[in-house]
C-alpha cells in the first residue's frame, strides 16, 4: 500500500467525487463552499498523483484504487533476480577480526557464511558488535562462532517478486535476505548463493518506480 500525505480537503473532494462522480469542478466547489479557482490546486494534484481522472466537458471520476493497484502489479512483477546485488561471501573459518575488515572493504552491512559451497550462516554488524563487546579475541574467534546459523536464515529465491522479499525483510526486521538455490550434489542438499537483496536495492526501485 502506498500512502500519500492528504490534506483535509483533498480527502472531502475525493469523497466528493466518489460519491457524485462524474463532477465538474463548478460542482465540487459548491459543495464545498469555495470559488473554482482555489480549489484548482488540489484538483490538480489529485488528477497528477492519479486519484482523480478528468474527462473534458463530463467532469471528474474516481480512479484513485486503480492506479494504485498499478503500482502494486508492478512491484508485483519484477522479480528478486533483476534487482539483486552480488553476495559478499566468507567460509566459517574466517576470523572474526577478518570478517570486520570485510564489511568495510565491501561496504556491507551483512555478509554471508558458506561451508563446502552452501550456505550456513549470516553475520551483520549486530553481530561482530555483540561479539566484540563480549571481549572474544577478534584474531582467534572465527565468524561461525558469531554467526546466525542456519536453519534460522530468512531466504528468498530469485523468481520470488520484490514485494515479497520486501515482507520477508519487514516481518523478520532483517536487513537483507541471501537469494539462494536449492540444489542436489549427490545425495547432499546444497544451498547455492546466487545474490543479495537489501533493504537499499528495495529503496533504489522504488524512487525509479516513482520517477517514471
Ligand atoms: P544489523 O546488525 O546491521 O542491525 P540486521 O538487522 O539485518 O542487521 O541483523 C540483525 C540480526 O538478524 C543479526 O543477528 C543477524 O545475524 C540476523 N540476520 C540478518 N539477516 C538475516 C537473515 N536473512 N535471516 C536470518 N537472520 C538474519
Amino acid at each position: 500500500m502506498i500512502f500519500i500525505e492528504l490534506s483535509n480537503r483533498q480527502r472531502k473532494i475525493i469523497e466528493i467525487v466518489q460519491e457524485n462522480e462524474p463532477i465538474t469542478s463548478k460542482q465540487i466547489a459548491k459543495h464545498l463552499s469555495v470559488t473554482r479557482a482555489t480549489l484548482r490546486p488540489d484538483l490538480s494534484i489529485l488528477t497528477m498523483i492519479g486519484f482523480l481522472d478528468a474527462r473534458p466537458k463530463v467532469g471528474y471520476f474516481y480512479s484513485g484504487e486503480s492506479n494504485i493497484n498499478i503500482f502494486a502489479q508492478k512491484v508485483k512483477g519484477i522479480k528478486v533476480e533483476n534487482i539483486m546485488s552480488l553476495p559478499i561471501i566468507v567460509t566459517e573459518k574466517t576470523s572474526v577480526y577478518d570478517g570486520i575488515v570485510t564489511l568495510f572493504l565491501e561496504d556491507v552491512g551483512t555478509i554471508f557464511v558458506v561451508s563446502e559451497g552452501s550456505l550456513v550462516g549470516v553475520v551483520s554488524r549486530k553481530d561482530f558488535l555483540k561479539g566484540t563487546m563480549g571481549g572474544i579475541d577478534v584474531n582467534k574467534v572465527p565468524i561461525g562462532m558469531i554467526m546466525t546459523r542456519s536453519p534460522n536464515i530468512v531466504t528468498v529465491s530469485p523468481e520470488d517478486n520484490v514485494l515479497q522479499a520486501a515482507m520477508k525483510i519487514i516481518d523478520h526486521e532483517v536487513d537483507s535476505l541471501p537469494v539462494v538455490l536449492e540444489e542436489k550434489d549427490g545425495e547432499q542438499e546444497v544451498t547455492k548463493i546466487l545474490g543479495r537483496i537489501s533493504k537499499s536495492n528495495i529503496t533504489k526501485l522504488f524512487v525509479e518506480l516513482c520517477k517514471d
